[in-house]
Formats: C-alpha cells, sequence, structure tokens
C-alpha cells in the first residue's frame, strides 16, 4: 500500500484557549507541506483551520478547502488555497473531505470536530472505509472523548473492537508513525456504500 499523500484535518474554527494547540497546528501544516501530503480542510481562514492552512501554504504545499456555500461569509473562506472546492451542505462536504483524503487527523476542535471525527468513527465502524483516524490528543484535550467512548462500552452500548477505529498520538512524530504504519497494514474504501 501506498504511504498517505492526501491527509484531511479536521479542527477548531477557533484557535481554543491554549497557545500549545495553536502552535500544534502551525507544525503539523509545516509539517504536511515537507512531506509533501497534501491537507484537504474545511476551507476556512479562521481558528485553527485557518493556522494549519496558512502554515502548509507558507511551507510550499498543496491545500484543498471544501467549503458549503452557505458557509463562505461564516467561516471567511480561505482565498489562497490551491483548491477551494464549495460544496451544497455539510453532507456533501464531509463526503468530499472523505473522498480526498488517503487519512484523518483531529486535531483540537469544537462541536463541529467532533462531528466530523464521529462520523469518520462510525462509517468505519460500519465497514465503509478503512482509512487510518488519529486523534492528536495534545495536552490531553481528547481524554474527556476517549473516556466517553470507553464508557459507551462499559455500558454495553458499543463493542470493545470500537477501540481498533483509531490511533491517538501524543504529538507529531506519533502521528506520522501512526499513518505509516496504516499505510503499510493497508486499507480498503468503498465509497459507493456511503
Ligand atoms: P468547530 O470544531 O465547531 O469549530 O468546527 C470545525 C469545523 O467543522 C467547522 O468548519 C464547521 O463548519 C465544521 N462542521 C460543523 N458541523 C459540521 C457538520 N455537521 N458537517 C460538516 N462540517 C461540520
Amino acid at each position: 500500500m501506498a504511504a498517505i499523500t492526501s491527509l484531511a484535518v479536521f479542527c477548531g474554527s477557533r484557535n481554543g484557549d491554549a497557545q500549545t494547540h495553536h502552535a500544534l497546528a502551525h507544525t503539523l501544516g509545516g509539517a504536511l507541506a515537507t512531506r509533501g501530503i497534501r491537507l484537504v480542510y474545511g476551507g476556512g481562514r479562521i481558528g485553527l483551520m485557518g493556522v494549519v492552512a496558512d502554515a502548509a501554504l507558507a511551507a510550499g504545499g498543496e491545500v484543498i478547502g471544501v467549503i458549503p456555500g452557505h458557509l463562505h461569509r461564516l467561516e471567511v473562506t480561505h482565498e489562497g488555497l490551491s483548491e477551494l472546492i464549495t460544496v451544497a451542505s455539510m453532507h456533501e462536504r464531509k463526503q468530499r473531505m472523505f473522498e480526498l483524503a488517503d487519512g484523518f487527523a483531529v486535531l483540537p476542535g469544537g462541536l463541529g470536530t467532533l462531528d466530523e471525527t464521529i462520523e469518520i468513527m462510525t462509517w468505519k465502524l460500519l465497514d465503509l472505509h478503512d482509512k487510518p483516524l488519529v486523534l492528536l490528543d495534545n495536552e490531553g484535550y481528547w481524554a474527556p472523548l476517549l473516556d466517553l467512548i470507553e464508557h459507551t462500552m462499559s455500558a454495553g452500548f458499543t463493542g470493545e473492537e470500537a477501540r481498533a477505529l483509531y490511533q491517538v498520538a501524543g504529538d507529531l512524530d506519533g502521528l506520522f508513525a501512526a499513518l505509516s504504519a496504516a499505510a503499510q497494514s493497508g486499507h480498503e474504501s468503498h465509497p459507493e456504500r456511503l
């Protein structure tokens, strides 16, 4: 299986309060460009979304944004991307991002980030794809989500196999290690089933 060449990044449309998340988004953008990995993201220029896109572009990387028409104003579309795809709905945004990416990385974010992450997890649980999904647990940001997933398991609503749906990385080295391990093991995708 070829290496990951296109990574979708889910992250906040706000910066959050901790500078460390901002720094991580910036470093990730540069690291993707350096590795020749295309960034696929939500197309805005605000929050961590804008930070990761700007850093990738500044380092010479390729960046594709996917934004629903009605969010152009709200999320302040980034005008300097390699490519901007305008779609009709939030559902289409997630599907296009899914199709364009070989894998997914999740930085700190809010409800939208959670929505995107859980959707990719549940599509994987339903065997619609087998693409890697890595939570960047910067400063333990995702610990409550990981606890909640465990809670659904211990209450009998989620099978233990769900632990295989995602990986958790504490830093960018962990992220890229997880992505290359996944690329070596290979993955299948069945977007026609979505
Ligand atoms: P947030 O983490 O709330 O700042 O949102 C991060 C990104 O997720 C933003 O670009 C939101 O527009 C996007 N988002 C929120 N809800 C959805 C959804 N249901 N489908 C697709 N994208 C979404």
